[in-house]
């Protein structure tokens, strides 16, 4: 066990100790700009995994059109001067300002005088009956290189059996939540099924289906009704997708779904993309939680809890830009909160007052699949391919380091001219097969 000293004095004469915990969009933002602001400062990312990960192009990774690798950025490749550890923060001591952690070897703790919690979200897998069993969540790469490989399994499977009955079901893929993951995801399956269709012609007998279930009256609830019709029109013309609208899933099992009217669709493969659950470290933490969310002052701090700040999906940050409304969980707030509460944490150190959180968002966008977008940007509904431009360009734009946006343009171009990879990847160690086990 490493215990560091706690620097906390109330007369430090010191460069201040910022603990920032989650190496996501919130924290990774917020990480460099402090080392731009507080040039002395002593800063430290504890993150669970040693990257970030662009979980807007997770459905992407799904429909093979972008390489795992290239979705994540490695924190030591971002930062500068902070310190990155990779560890599980375990406990959180307010009271002596001190984040216990686990590591891959040992345990530890850290104290701080300004600590970040930008440690996120978490998926709720106890929303719906056999969810965390039967249903795959989209939140991480491991949950998308997971999907990924189902569908080819799936595929390969097909490919082998002569009962119609069971291709069937093995070629149904039900997407849980009409939301943006849910659209974004069942438009890449349903292209990956449609761009690989010619190496299992066999599979094809029964013609695969991606069914949406959504519990809302339209697709995409955060956009307009039209844009939300216009998606379903197209998702059901290009790609065959049926959408299944206001229907709520009761309970989901080995064989597939069962709706609240009662109905079944059988699926072999159930993807979920509702529900978020708190962080647990949020949960555990004596401050005022508003639907999960660590209520935080205008200026991003803690009012309970000196020291303690809380930016991205797991605080609720009012906007001062729109009536003090609570920012949603997006990335597009993580990333501006990041910078704004770097600036306020300095303004805290040289005794100068802070500021409210204010950020106008540009719109929203969404890839429907088959090189389609829809978007509302200033108030300007677009629908169709410029708009899908649009969001490649955009998503680029933010895309961390130079190697990565290289990368992903060069696979992105690559993917519009040459078949999906559509190779099995077992992540098996090689094993004695003499032994008989
Ligand atoms: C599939 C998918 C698609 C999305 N698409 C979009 C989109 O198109 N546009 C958009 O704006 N937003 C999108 N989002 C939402 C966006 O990704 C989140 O709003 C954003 O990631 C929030 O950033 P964050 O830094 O607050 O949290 P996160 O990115 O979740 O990062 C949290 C970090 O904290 C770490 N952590 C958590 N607990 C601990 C612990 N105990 N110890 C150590 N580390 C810990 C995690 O490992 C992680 O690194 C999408 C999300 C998903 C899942």
């Amino acid at each position: 066990m490493r215990d560091d000293p706690n620097p906390a004095r109330a007369d430090r004469d010191s460069a201040p100790r910022i603990v920032i915990i989650g190496g996501g969009f919130a924290g990774t933002t917020a990480a460099r700009a402090l080392e731009r602001r507080l040039r002395t400062a002593e800063i430290h990312l504890l993150s669970a995994e040693n990257h970030l990960t662009y979980n807007p192009l997770l459905p992407e990774v799904v429909g093979a059109s972008v390489l795992p690798g290239h979705v994540v950025a490695p924190l030591r490749q971002m930062v500068r001067r902070a310190r990155v550890h990779q560890v599980r923060v375990t406990a959180i001591d307010t009271a002596a300002r001190r984040v216990h952690y686990r590591g891959g070897c040992e345990t530890g703790s850290l104290g701080y005088d300004h600590l970040v919690l930008a440690c996120g979200n978490s998926a709720n897998l106890r929303m719906i009956p056999g969810l965390a069993e039967h249903a795959l969540p989209l939140k991480t790469v491991g949950d998308a290189l997971f999907l990924r490989n189902r569908v080819i399994a799936r595929l390969e499977d097909a490919e082998l059996t002569e009962n119609p009955t069971l291709r069937r079901w093995l070629t149904t893929f039900v997407v849980v939540g009409g939301g943006f993951s849910g659209v974004e995801v069942a438009g890449e399956i349903s292209d990956f099924l449609a761009e690989s269709r010619r190496w299992y012609r066999h599979a094809e007998l029964e013609p695969p289906r991606v069914v949406i279930v959504h519990g809302g009256p339209h697709l995409l609830p955060e956009l307009p009704e039209r844009l939300g019709r216009f998606t379903e029109r197209k998702l059901a013309r290009h790609g065959g997708v049926e959408v299944r609208l206001s229907s709520r899933s009761r309970a989901i099992d080995a064989r597939g779904v069962t709706l609240h009217n009662g109905s079944r669709i059988d699926a072999g493969t159930v993807v979920s993309t509702i529900g978020t659950a708190p962080n647990a470290l949020i949960e555990a933490l004596p401050a005022e939680k508003q639907r999960g969310r660590l209520c935080v002052d205008a200026d991003m701090s803690v009012p309970e809890l000196p020291g303690v700040w809380a930016i991205g999906d797991c605080a609720a940050v009012s906007n001062s830009r729109a009536n003090g409304a609570p920012c949603p969980p997006t990335a597009q707030f993580a990333l501006r909160q990041g910078p704004q509460l770097a600036a306020n944490i300095a303004r805290r150190e040289r005794g100068a007052p802070t500021r409210p959180f204010g950020y106008r968002p540009k719109g929203l966008m969404s890839a429907i699949g088959h090189n389609r977008a829809v978007a509302r940007i200033w108030g300007v509904n677009l629908s169709g391919f410029i708009p899908w431009l649009l969001w490649r360009g955009f998503y680029l734009l933010y895309i961390p380091t130079f190697a990565r946006k290289a990368r992903v343009y060069l696979e992105w171009n690559w993917a519009m001219f040459f078949p999906p990879d559509i190779a099995h990847l077992r992540f098996t160690r090689t094993v004695d097969e003499r032994d008989g086990s």
